[in-house]
């Protein structure tokens, strides 16, 4: 019982740790800036600003089974406490979607952007994946970056969609 408080208490300590470091690098203006700028990626941006936000799409939450101090995903097995982060950078049944996008950012980002991502914690790495708060890129290197990342997250949520489909119909 009391291990269980304990837990739950780290549980919400960390939620708002995290919470806390998304939003002081919380810049949604850069974000529509990107879509004023290119139109055509609005959807998948939008789709990464909720995420910022901490939404998480229903169709990604209904991937993963709640209890109640963390969740289990039900397409890997793992337990987590950060949904979108889970499948973001964690799930092995992503890896593929996510090579892809690491591949793209490697092809057209500067050498000394990736490294500096390459440094960061695990957390701040999802976190600039989300925010694009990368220092030193130019206005079109921004646009690459967030138009990568929005459509490499929409392809593994697309993923994790369809496998849990199979998942609930097996
Ligand atoms: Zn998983």
């Amino acid at each position: 019982m009391v291990k269980e408080q304990i837990h739950q208490i780290q549980t919400e300590v960390w939620k708002e740790k995290h919470l806390q470091k998304i939003h002081t690098s919380l810049k949604p203006l850069q974000h529509w800036s990107v879509t004023r700028r290119n139109p055509c990626v609005r959807e998948i941006i939008a789709n990464l600003v909720n995420l910022l936000c901490g939404n998480v799409p229903a169709l990604v939450l209904s991937a993963v089974i709640d209890n109640d101090t963390e969740y289990v995903c039900r397409v890997c097995g793992e337990y987590l406490l950060d949904v979108g982060k889970h499948f973001v950078m964690n799930c092995s049944a992503t890896n593929l979607e996510r090579n892809t996008m690491w591949d793209k950012l490697m092809d057209s980002l500067p050498i000394q952007s990736m490294c500096y991502i390459h440094n960061l914690e695990e957390e701040d790495i999802y976190t600039v994946l989300l925010s694009g708060n990368c220092p030193s890129l130019t206005t079109e290197e921004l646009d690459r970056f967030l138009t990568i990342t929005a459509g490499g997250i929409f392809n593994i949520f697309l993923k994790v969609r369809d496998l849990n489909a199979i998942q609930v119909n097996e």
